[in-house]
């Protein structure tokens, strides 16, 4: 259908449009940059901060430029003096009641506000008076939320209502005590948050973020007693070049692993491994529950996040998720056994850190349920942004690093593990493996288009066989719900689910490297990060879990067969239905 173009002039620059985009939009195709503070694309338009407000020729006062549509030979200023005038008077109000500690404060160089304050040539702050007080709530194993620098634009509550449908927090009093909160006031910990972060990565400034553990790296990395162990997440190769100033998506695999060997790990691992013992227990408890008629659909449990939400939300669908842990919680039980026994280690002395692009698995490594014989599986979790920090708190020019490859016996991985970072990735590499597994053959084709891409719900139907199996592939959280609902209700008749808590899966996670609103408005961050996923896929030499050599080796020597009493014993977990609210 061809569709209808509408020319406008904005600051006398004659502009042609789409139907029903916004100023905003035509003015960034007209060469000209609006300033926004409460937007962002999808998920908070609301033209609430008056940031992006313009003057439209024939129209009284302002118009919000975030939210109108183009008309017709519209005349739009974008520039003038009383429009320049209301916004500086919207931002000195908002700095009026700032916390000014850019210099110790964790989204310095990467802050909305200060970038706004820097373009608006602010060099003193303009009214002085009374600030809003409240203390920090870091009493969450996963996120810190620091009140006072709270701007109210309610990018968060939008990220936490509309696009994850939890709710978590909310906009409570009024006025000057206006503030987001949570319900009866209480710590993030003790409400529905289910660690998932996307209000982190909506916020514009320092108000929320994950809660830091570095500083236990550096003190285990700086101790002779203790054997450090990293591994990395697949999302975090993709992403992790982006806080270096390196292009969205670019591939940094081997400077990663140089930094992290020059940080002083003892072994740098590889989660990907993780993730082909998770591909290889998981399609073998799936095929074991179609042959044995067991619990179906089975639901994947990798993401820390959805496993937190359907235990508060949905406690009677527990037996639908499958009982394997997360690929780096895999990993950290075999480095403390199957590790520790090759290489002779008292297990007690090794220390697993885990960098992830997921801040919910920082409560995940926690769990009661992760330990074995006493010890946790993962010691650490650090998200990716905290691995850029203790980069460049070692004065390392990650950009200079020369390349080089994860240690072995257990840093190999095939491109099936690589995907797992993207939405749709868990389910692929899992038909992988299943199909090889149900025809006993090496088969060609791998690639399942129809479960990639950016669609929040991806449904496909795979013949295996000569037998068709349902699958859907969800990603975010109101998604989930909405497969739940179905399963709940009987109407869905799928054989195998994929849910990832993150819109978009792992590659837009909590930990992942914040992008501001103007990045997220013109590049397609989701599709970046996961294209190159697949380009490591592509390229991989092996790209079936069950193919990798060290998983077939380690399975040999140690845990015998998939699904086994060994690996059921430190692959597997169980679930609890938990309580929502922890109100006194
Ligand atoms: S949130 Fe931004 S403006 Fe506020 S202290 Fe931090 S860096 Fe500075
Ligand atoms: S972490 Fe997720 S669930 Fe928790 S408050 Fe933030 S957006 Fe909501
Ligand atoms: S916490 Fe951040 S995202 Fe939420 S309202 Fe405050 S400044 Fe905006």
């Amino acid at each position: 259908m061809k569709e209808n173009m509408i020319t406008l002039t904005i600051d006398g620059i004659e502009t042609k449009v789409k139907e029903g985009t916004t100023i905003l939009e035509a003015a960034k195709i007209a060469g000209i940059d609006i300033p926004t503070l409460c937007f962002l694309k999808d998920i908070n338009e609301v033209g609430d901060c008056r940031m992006c407000i313009v003057e439209v020729e024939g129209r009284r006062g302002f118009t919000t430029s975030c939210i109108t549509k183009v008309e017709e030979g519209m005349i739009v200023h974008t520039q003038t003096p009383a429009v320049n005038e209301s916004r500086e008077v919207m931002l000195d109000l908002i700095l009026s009641n700032h916390p000014q500690d850019c210099l110790t404060c964790v989204r310095s160089g990467n802050c909305e506000l200060q970038n706004l304050a820097k373009k608006f040539n602010k060099t003193e702050i303009e009214f002085t008076g009374v600030r809003y007080k409240k203390a920090k709530d870091d009493l969450s194993p996963s996120i810190v939320r620091d009140p006072e620098k709270c701007i109210l634009c309610r990018r968060c509550v939008a990220a936490c209502k509309k696009v994850q449908k939890i709710g978590a927090i909310d906009t409570v009093n009024r006025g000057f005590e206006s503030c987001i909160s949570t319900v009866g006031n209480l710590s993030l910990n003790d409400v529905n948050c289910t660690n998932c972060g996307q209000c982190i990565q909506a916020c514009p400034v320092g108000a929320l973020y994950e809660k830091p553990t570095t500083n236990e790296v550096w003190k285990k990395l700086r101790d002779p007693e203790t054997y450090v162990v990293v591994q990395t997440a697949p999302a975090v190769r993709v992403a992790l070049g982006e806080e270096f100033n390196m292009p969205i998506g670019t591939n940094v695999t081997g400077k990663m692993v140089t930094a992290l060997k020059r940080l002083g790990f003892d072994k740098v691992f590889d989660t990907n491994t993780g993730a082909d013992f998770t591909i290889m227990e998981e399609a073998t408890e799936f095929i074991t529950r179609v042959t044995s008629k067991g619990t179906l659909p089975m639901i994947t449990s990798c993401s820390p996040g959805w496993v937190k939400y359907i235990e508060m939300n949905y406690p009677e669908l527990l037996p639908h998720l499958s009982t394997c842990k997360s690929p780096h919680q895999m990993f950290g039980a075999l480095v403390k056994t199957y590790f520790a026994q090759k290489e002779g280690i008292d297990p007690s002395k090794i220390y697993v850190v885990s960098v992830m692009p997921c801040i919910a698995k920082k409560f995940e490594r926690q769990r009661d349920e992760m330990q074995n014989n006493g010890l946790y599986d993962v010691d650490n979790v650090i998200t990716t942004r905290e691995l850029a920090k203790m980069i460049k708190q070692a004065n390392l020019e990650f950009t200079e690093l020369e390349d080089s490859t994860f240690d072995n016996p257990m840093g190999e991985a095939t491109g099936a593990a690589a995907i797992f970072g993207t939405t749709g990735g868990v389910m692929e590499a899992a038909l992988r493996t299943a199909q090889d597994i149900l025809t006993g053959k090496d088969l060609e084709k791998i690639d399942f288009e129809q479960v990639r891409g950016a669609n929040g719900i991806k449904k496909a139907t795979v013949n295996v066989n000569g037998k068709d199996f349902k699958v859907v592939a969800a990603s975010g959280l109101a998604n989930a719900q909405e497969i739940m609902e179905e399963i709940k209700s009987g109407k869905a008749d799928y054989d195998f689910v994929e849910i990832m808590a993150c819109p978009g899966g792992c590659v837009m996670g909590g930990g992942q490297p914040i992008k501001s609103s103007k990045i997220r408005r013109e590049v397609d961050v989701r599709a970046l990060r996961a294209n190159a996923l697949y380009s490591i896929d592509e390229k991989s030499t092996i790209r079936k879990s069950h193919q990798n050599p060290i998983l077939k080796q380690i399975y040999k020597d140690y845990l015998k067969e998939p699904g086994g009493e060994l690996a059921h014993k430190l692959l597997h977990t169980h679930y609890t239905a938990r309580n929502k609210y922890n109100l006194k």
